[in-house]
């Protein structure tokens, strides 16, 4: 639509809708604005849901659980009051929640820790956040709470370690796949178990579904791994992972930080913790372990190198008043968050929630970094969406804010493919659910497959995977179809 100079000046002279806030009025800076006639802007005036972004829960919120009811917040914000009221067995819970959920929940809980990949492990904070009077919908129950009645039948094409982190190992604890970058998982322990992890493999003790492949936080091996990136002069780029930094005392992050800034080749290190999401309050009240991160960022600073902390936040209900003030205190003293999300069904693959989070997180300074599709993982096929579902989100998420504050939606390429712009697919068919993607930087001679979970399958596509019979030509189908028939399919 084209305005000609009159549609303009009427759009000046328009009647005043907007008034100022009265507390900028009070600010004698702002006063002589008060005059000022606001024309009516062709934009609509939102309304208050559009900022609920800027609403961070406080109060003694925890107090609603009867075991919690007497606990002050002062209590509450000591690690290890959430260190050790977390909660690692079924029966505990049982008794943290009697009274307070339905008997036949319990009873389904139980018998989904019977066949989840991951053992429970859950903080105060955590536990306090979820809507226990409706705990089956509840985007936080969903993350570490395994109910069986939702549990749906795995993919045939699903395996454990879908990421193949292990055969890109040159060392024990260190995984060398991308040109300049290295992952380092000093060790496997986290202060909450996800069940979605992507390192089930790994990460945790053993549950009786899962024998997990162990490398202990023995600092030996730390040296392995120290000298394999000292070795490599492409790496510049060093994630700690785990495990969860946050686990790591504050002289383990001194050392870890020290030894890689020592490195001349190294010019970033990213710290990775889960923590900021479930137990913020370690930030503000363990202040030994906060002092060893900001040490090494600004050391890394006055070296020319950036430390940064990656966080994983997933739903806007993670989020409190706490949150905030931890998440202050970090860029106050000047450390640069980011964060990584999982896509999960029923906890943010939805527009409002996702913008929602996103929003929350930038009004934080918290820099959204990544959505991740769910990773091809045993046991969780009641988490994960369609990568269809996730192209349409980017879609409506993409505009809401800021560019820089926008997710890239990637998916990690199942087979040891690397992460993938969701939207880069050579071929994606929604009816089969099976999406076809080239890695170049990782291997030329490979295409990577990603398939849909069955049960969102429209029926057309749910019958074809009915028939093992036809699942190779279903994959063959899908590869011609890309154009790759040269390439060998990663497996
Ligand atoms: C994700 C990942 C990295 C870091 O990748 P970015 O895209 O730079 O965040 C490095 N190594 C491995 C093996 C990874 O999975
Ligand atoms: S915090 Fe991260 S590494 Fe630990 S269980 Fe959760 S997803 Fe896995």
């Amino acid at each position: 639509m084209h305005y000609s100079q009159k549609d303009i000046s009427d759009i000046e002279h328009a009647e005043v809708v907007a008034d100022l806030p009265e507390k900028i009025l009070k600010d004698p800076r702002f006063k002589h604005l008060e005059s000022i006639t606001i024309p009516n802007h062709l934009k609509e005036m939102i309304s208050k849901g559009d900022l609920e972004h800027r609403e961070f829960r406080s109060g003694p919120f925890w107090q609603k659980i009867p075991y919690f009811k007497d606990t002050s917040p002062e209590e509450f914000m000591e690690v290890s009051f959430q260190n050790q009221n977390s909660v690692t067995k079924v029966a505990h819970l049982d008794d943290l929640l009697d009274n307070l959920v339905d008997p036949a929940f319990l009873a389904d809980v139980h018998a989904g820790m019977a066949k989840a990949p991951m053992n429970l492990r859950i903080s105060p904070y955590i536990l306090s956040l979820i809507n226990w009077e409706d705990p089956y919908n509840d985007p936080l129950r969903k993350q570490f709470i395994p109910v069986a009645s939702n549990l749906r039948r795995d993919h045939p094409k699903l395996t454990l370690d879908s990421l193949h982190e292990q055969e890109d190992s040159p060392v024990d604890g260190l995984v060398h796949r991308y040109f300049d970058k290295a992952l380092f998982l000093p060790l496997d322990v986290c202060p909450v178990y996800c069940r979605f992890c992507t390192r089930s493999y790994a990460i945790g003790s053993d549950t009786d579904l899962v024998t997990k492949y162990s490398f202990k936080p023995v600092p030996k091996k730390w040296d392995r791994a120290f000298a394999y990136i000292a070795s490599r002069p492409e790496i510049e780029d060093v994630v700690v992972s785990g495990g969860d930094s946050y686990m790591l005392i504050p002289d383990r992050i001194r050392q870890i930080g020290e030894m890689l800034l020592a490195i001349p080749h190294v010019r970033r290190i990213r710290f990775a913790s889960k923590g900021p999401a479930v137990l913020p309050m370690k930030i503000l009240s363990d202040q030994p372990w906060s002092q060893a991160l900001i040490e090494v960022v600004n050391k890394g600073r006055e070296m020319g190198k950036d430390v940064v902390l990656h966080t994983h936040f997933n739903s806007p209900n993670e989020i409190t008043e706490i949150t905030r003030k931890a998440m202050q205190f970090l860029f106050k003293e000047g450390v640069t968050v980011r964060n990584q999300s999982v896509l999960l069904r029923g906890v943010n693959d939805n527009i409002q929630d996702m913008i929602h989070l996103v929003r929350k997180l930038s009004y934080m300074n918290v820099q959204p970094y990544y959505v991740y599709q769910h990773d091809m993982v045993r046991g969780l096929e009641e988490m994960r969406t369609t990568i269809q579902s996730a192209v349409e989100l980017e879609r409506n998420v993409r505009g809401a804010t800021a560019g820089f504050n926008t997710p890239l939606f990637v998916m990690d390429a199942p087979g040891g493919g690397g992460k993938r712009d969701v939207h880069s697919y050579d071929y994606y068919d929604p009816v089969s659910g099976i999406s076809v993607y080239r890695s170049p930087s990782v291997d030329e001679e490979k295409v990577y497959l990603y398939f849909d979970p069955i049960q969102l399958l429209p029926e057309e596509g749910q019958a074809l995977w009915a028939d093992p019979k036809r699942h190779q030509e279903m994959i063959d189908d899908a590869i011609a179809r890309s154009g790759n028939q040269k390439l060998e399919p990663a497996t």
